[in-house]
């Protein structure tokens, strides 16, 4: 997707602080953290909402999760836990439409979300 933000980071034409990435996925610091911990993780091809997953997503989106899990525990948040949220298009907050989890962490979080 030649103008999606993610994307130009998969592709290392805009640079971000990458934290964990292999074939399929990419993990990086967000630009604007809201916690101490503020990691976001995406699937390197173009989705743009969880309304567009298909069948054939459930492996990659199940490897962001372990990978999250994975990533909570080196960053030191296993012992008080963490958030791991996505945002689905405009009246959850979604502002970069390609598929992110951000994993938060570092600080105690409100229930319900504002
Ligand atoms: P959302 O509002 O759920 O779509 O989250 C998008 C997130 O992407 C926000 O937390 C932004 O701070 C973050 N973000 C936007 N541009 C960049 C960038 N170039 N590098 C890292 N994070 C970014
Ligand atoms: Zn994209």
């Amino acid at each position: 997707m030649a103008d999606c933000i993610f994307c130009k980071i998969v592709n290392k034409e805009i640079p971000a602080e990458v934290i964990y990435e292999d074939d399929r996925i990419m993990a990086f610091k967000d630009i604007n953290p809201v916690a101490p911990t503020h990691v976001l993780l995406i699937p390197k091809k173009h989705i743009s909402t969880l309304l567009d997953l298909q069948a054939g997503d459930g492996g990659i989106m199940g490897h962001i999760v372990v990978t999250a899990q994975k990533l909570a525990k080196d960053l030191g948040l296993e012992e008080k836990g963490f958030r791991l949220v996505s945002n689905c298009k405009e009246e959850a907050g979604q502002t970069v439409f390609h598929i992110h989890f951000h994993l938060l962490g570092g600080r105690p979080f409100e229930w319900p979300p504002g």
